[in-house]
């Protein structure tokens, strides 16, 4: 019986979180991460701008990241915590403005259900800090079909070794 409440008491929890909007994302806002701030630290460690991407979930306007005209060879990283996240083999010019990829870094990232802004869409963060990178469709080129719409906000670029 205990299971049983502690059951619906979790349903109900989930349903509240849901009912909060663009911070429907429940699991990731609750999720244990490697690397773990406080909201104020966040604040301190990022931009304005960086801090409402990664920590808000907010989206860049479109065509107003550097990074779409990043075309050198080396790896996007996460700009909350430094995990390497895509290899700059993986992107491609989606025509959306916002920076795209087939293909992350294996383990890089995780993906969560995302109800806001009036759509489904799936969302996806940086697997260490959990930083809101950008959300992941199924109308990507080959080989995988995925595309994998970025914040360039949410990411650096590192150049590889000549
Ligand atoms: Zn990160």
């Amino acid at each position: 019986m205990t299971t049983r409440r502690a059951l619906l008491s979790a349903a109900s929890a989930a349903i509240a979180t849901s009912l909060l909007g663009w911070r429907t994302a429940g699991a990731w806002a609750a999720g244990t991460f490697a690397v773990t701030h406080s909201e104020a630290e966040w604040r301190k460690l990022l931009t304005a701008e960086q801090y409402a991407v990664l920590r808000e979930a907010a989206t860049e306007r479109p065509y107003s990241s550097p990074l779409n005209d990043e075309h050198r060879r080396g790896t996007f990283n996460c700009a909350g915590c430094g995990r390497d996240l895509f290899p700059s083999t993986t992107k491609f010019d989606s025509g959306t403005g916002w920076p795209s990829f087939w293909l992350p870094l294996e383990k890089a990232v995780e993906t969560e259900r995302d109800t806001s802004a009036g759509m489904v869409r799936t969302a996806v963060h940086c697997a260490r800090c959990g930083g809101h990178l950008g959300h992941v469709f199924d109308d990507g080129p080959p080989p995988t079909g995925l595309r994998y719409c970025m914040n360039g906000l949410a990411m650096g670029f590192r150049p590889a070794e000549a």
